[in-house]
């Protein structure tokens, strides 16, 4: 058996690019499906810290390039989309703020240091010392000398965003399952249609556009369909989990002694299902802890927790790591990418956010790059052979679930 089915787009992934780009796409009118594999969130987007960063790092590292200045940008939109839909974004007025701040912590030694940094023409005006009756509880608790900074970013939780950007064309979402793709190409190199194996036979979708939103699964299906030049590149992470009953929350980039544009450890503060608090930890921590067993992981977090903040109380935390890679665009010679990066081959457009906070500059290039091309939106073809084939996605768990 072989049906048909014919769409604008076809997006496959539904991480936070693939979900974002669904709304903007329907919200401009064109008939879009996406398939996801797994389930909605459970790449990197449900892993993800959920800090909007203002680009505190880029301008560190000296003047503000165009990169910089993009993701300098982006708290103030996403702000605007949290208070309802903006100029084209999307209305994430329901989702969850974890923090309206974010803060940076720095021990006694680096602070003189530190002042010639933020005192520089570019971060005037973006970072601010808190004053200690200012401190939020936890710092207010510190035992150690030390100097906090507020930043422009904020952190928000990632599960609430995957739900509402989910939620609006829920009826476009299907399950993909599992089976090769086979990639259809006319003569001119453009895929025409993507077959999809199904329990008795093959659907092919016939589309316009095709978007890899896949993230770490983007470099599988490049290869199925044959592309030649974009390439992913992987950054695995050791990320840390202490969940205890009662913890405060914390939102903080520690820097210490060794000083480097990355922070020692990077905190936010969720709530598992079972109401306990978890810090999740990353920054230089989860960098230098990739391949080590999970006890030599835990032990690194637990010493250096119990260095930086000596006034908690970690007895009865339960302490867990796990292993996640981060997946961005190979652009040159495996560069770090600061902003986010559309591909094209053929009829085949590859999208990596880099970060969760740079999927507007994501939209914007998508959209932007779609105008040029005149690509019309076409009538809506009844999705009825489509439900009776494919599954509904679900949302995926938090990694500490
Ligand atoms: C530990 C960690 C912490 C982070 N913290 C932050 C942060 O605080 N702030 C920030 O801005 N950024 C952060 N990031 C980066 C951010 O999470 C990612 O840039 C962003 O989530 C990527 O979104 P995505 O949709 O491209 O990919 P993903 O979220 O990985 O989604 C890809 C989706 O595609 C699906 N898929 C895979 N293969 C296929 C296929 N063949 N067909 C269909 N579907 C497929 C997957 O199941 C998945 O659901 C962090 C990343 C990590 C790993």
């Amino acid at each position: 058996m072989t049906l048909s089915y014919s769409t604008d787009i076809v997006i496959f992934g539904g991480g936070v690019a693939g979900l974002w780009l669904l709304n903007s796409l329907r919200d401009d009118g064109y008939r879009v499906i996406l398939f996801e594999n797994r389930s909605l969130g459970g790449g990197q987007t449900l892993a993800s810290q959920g800090i909007i960063h203002g680009g505190l790092k880029y301008a560190l590292s000296g003047s503000l390039s165009g990169a910089a200045n993009v993701i300098s940008q982006m708290p103030k939109r996403w702000r605007q989309c949290l208070q309802g839909a903006s100029k084209g974004d999307p209305d994430l007025s329901g989702v969850k703020l974890l923090s309206d701040h974010y803060y940076m912590w720095s021990d006694s030694s680096i602070t003189s240091k530190l002042k010639t940094f933020l005192g520089s023409k570019s971060l005037q005006g973006r970072v601010t010392t808190v004053a200690r009756g200012d401190y939020p509880d936890i710092f207010a608790a510190s035992t150690i000398a030390g100097t906090l900074y507020q930043l422009p970013d904020f952190v928000l939780d990632s599960t609430s965003l995957v739900k509402v950007l989910a939620a609006k064309y829920a009826k476009d979402i299907y399950q993909l399952p599992p089976g090769k793709l086979e990639f259809c190409r006319e003569s001119s190199g453009a895929v025409s249609s993507i077959g999809v194996s199904v329990k008795d036979g093959q659907v092919r979708i016939a589309a316009q556009k095709i978007l890899f939103c896949a993230g770490e699964g983007n470099q599988a299906l490049i290869e199925q369909a044959g592309l030649k030049f974009p390439v992913g590149q992987i950054r695995p992470l050791n990320m840390v989990t202490v969940k205890k009953h009662g913890l405060p929350p914390v939102f903080v980039h520690c820097i210490s002694d060794t000083f480097s544009l990355t922070p020692r450890i990077t905190i936010t503060s969720h709530t598992d299902q079972a109401g306990n608090t978890v810090w999740y930890l990353g920054g230089e921590l989860a960098e230098s802890g990739v391949g080590k067993p999970p006890n030599e992981q835990v032990s690194a977090a637990q010493s250096l927790m119990t260095s930086l903040f000596p006034w908690i109380n970690f007895n009865d935390a339960e302490w867990s790591c796990f292993e996640i890679n981060r997946a961005e665009a190979n652009i040159s010679n495996n560069y770090r990418p600061d902003d986010a990066h559309l591909i094209e081959e053929d009829n085949i457009w590859i999208a990596w956010p880099t970060k969760l906070t740079l999927t507007p500059s994501l939209a914007d290039k998508t959209m932007d790059r779609l105008r040029s091309t005149n690509l019309l939106p076409s009538k809506q073809e009844s999705t009825e052979t489509l439900n009776s084939l494919f599954a509904r996605t679900r949302v995926a768990s938090s990694p500490w679930d």
